[in-house]
């Protein structure tokens, strides 16, 4: 071809198996050409992941993609790579003495693997006690992530929900209290939900299950599931306990590729002791002449996040993510005041403990909804920034979040802003009769 390329005038493939293949430069251009038509990172305000690191951590991860992280035997510096991390987070959630864990490829990964070790946990207790073993039960809110759902349904463990209500979106001990009983594995709490990204009251649940223990004689764990929490409220609120200084939080798990500050691919999970992994679950084999012990869902991943991980520990440290967070909540919170000075908007939970996003729904009485006005912002302006219902039993419920992120500058906030303020004006105008243009789609908050 000497002008242009083929997919100038041909289509993609997209069905049967191609035949043959294409020049390099073809390929290059047909996937650039297709992903020009992707959303902009940059103006994703839904999303919690990291879209931007810096060039030095980029060309890091670059030259280590050739890397299988799963060789320890062949690269035994990522492995190391990867102990020295979790010592870090173990250090930083206030573990009493030496403990394990795991790098996962996400939160949802650490997760299924936190919580079926809690499921291990409890089985062996209940077998050395001669008792049934056949009704396992998981106790979380309507706040948590899909992910607790998928864990119940795939490793047979009874969900016990407590449902969330207009105006509560987050649990406590009163909720946790009538579900316990001896056949609860474990009580998942959610620092920082994706719903609204505050804190479930995990000090006083802790009291809760600490005052069970001694009259009933149950040992109910607390998971605390910091995917998003767990890299702010070390930084943002150092004097909170909801880590390993609360004795019945025995794992924890968190997304380093969240709040972590790396690109996606990579999660962790942190025991508060060793013995809380159950060794059952750690499969030991020969492996290229070496014996090798492994704890994952996964097998076969990059080296590259785990190294970027390190990067950004060693690169930042208590200082910088701290400067970094505090940032973002500064924004946040200068969004905050700007949405609430526009008379169209009441913020979710303001004041309290938060992750740096900003959570809005419309005052009463308006004749569009927030799904209009998300859909206004998209149009006009090509920002996405969900809307989405709370879970039940707080479903009437209809919120807007903008997740404030590292990249989001003072100069942009005010640009979106002004943005929202104009999709709001627009559909005043319109009387609420955009609503019926489109049609209504149930779309998730987006993680
Ligand atoms: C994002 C999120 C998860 C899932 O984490 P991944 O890293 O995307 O697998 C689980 N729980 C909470 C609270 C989250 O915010």
């Amino acid at each position: 071809m000497l002008y242009g390329n083929r997919f100038l005038t041909e289509d993609a493939p997209d069905g049967p198996f191609p035949e043959t293949g294409m020049t390099s430069l073809d390929a290059m251009r047909l996937v650039d050409e297709e992903l020009a038509l992707e959303g902009d990172p940059n103006r994703n305000l839904a999303t919690f992941v990291t879209t931007w690191m810096e060039p030095e951590a980029q060309r890091i991860i670059a030259e280590n993609l050739y890397r299988n992280f799963i060789d320890h035997a062949e690269y035994p510096i990522s492995a190391e790579v990867e102990q020295r991390c979790i010592r870090m987070l173990a250090d930083l959630y206030h573990a009493p003495g030496e403990t394990t864990g795991a790098r996962t490829q996400g939160s949802s990964e650490a997760i299924m693997l936190g919580a079926l070790s809690l499921k291990w946990k409890w089985k062996e207790r209940r077998e050395a006690a001669s008792l049934p073993v056949d009704k396992p039960n998981l106790i979380y809110g309507g706040d948590v992530h899909v992910v607790w759902d998928k864990f119940c349904r795939y490793f047979d463990v009874e969900p016990r929900i407590v449902p969330l209500q207009e105006g509560k979106y987050v649990i406590g001990p009163e909720d946790v209290e009538p579900l316990v009983d001896e056949n609860t594995i474990s009580v998942a709490a959610v620092l920082g939900t994706t719903f609204t990204g505050h804190a479930d009251d995990i000090g006083a649940i802790n009291k809760l299950l600490l005052g069970i223990k001694v009259e009933r004689e149950l040992d109910v764990p607390i998971h605390v599931d910091g995917a998003s929490g767990g890299f702010v409220w070390p930084f943002l609120y150092p004097d909170s306990a909801w880590d390993f200084r609360l004795e019945q939080v025995r794992s924890i798990n968190v997304s380093g590729h969240k709040f972590g500050l790396v690109y996606p691919g990579i999660g962790w999970l942190v025991f508060r002791e060793q013995s809380d992994l159950a060794e059952d679950l750690v499969f030991y084999e020969n492996y290229l002449g070496k014996k090798d012990a492994t704890f994952t869902l996964n097998f076969s991943t990059g080296a590259s996040m785990v190294l970027a991980q390190y990067y950004n520990f060693v690169r930042f440290g208590r200082e910088g993510y701290g400067y970094i967070m505090e940032a973002m909540q500064k924004n946040a919170r200068y969004l905050a005041e700007k949405l609430k000075a526009m008379g169209y908007f009441e913020l979710i939970g303001d004041g309290e403990e938060q992750l740096p996003l900003v959570a809005f729904k419309l005052a009463e009485g308006k004749e569009y909804d927030e799904f209009d006005v998300s859909w206004q912002l998209s149009a006009e302006r090509g920002w996405m920034l969900p809307a989405y219902t709370l879970p039940p039993n707080a479903e009437d419920v209809k919120v807007l979040r903008a997740l404030v992120k590292q990249t989001l500058s003072r100069e942009q906030i005010d640009h979106l802003a002004v943005d929202i303020a104009e999709a709001c004006a627009t559909l005043e105008k319109k009387g609420g009769a955009h609503a019926s243009e489109r049609k209504k789609i149930k779309r998730s908050p987006g993680y």
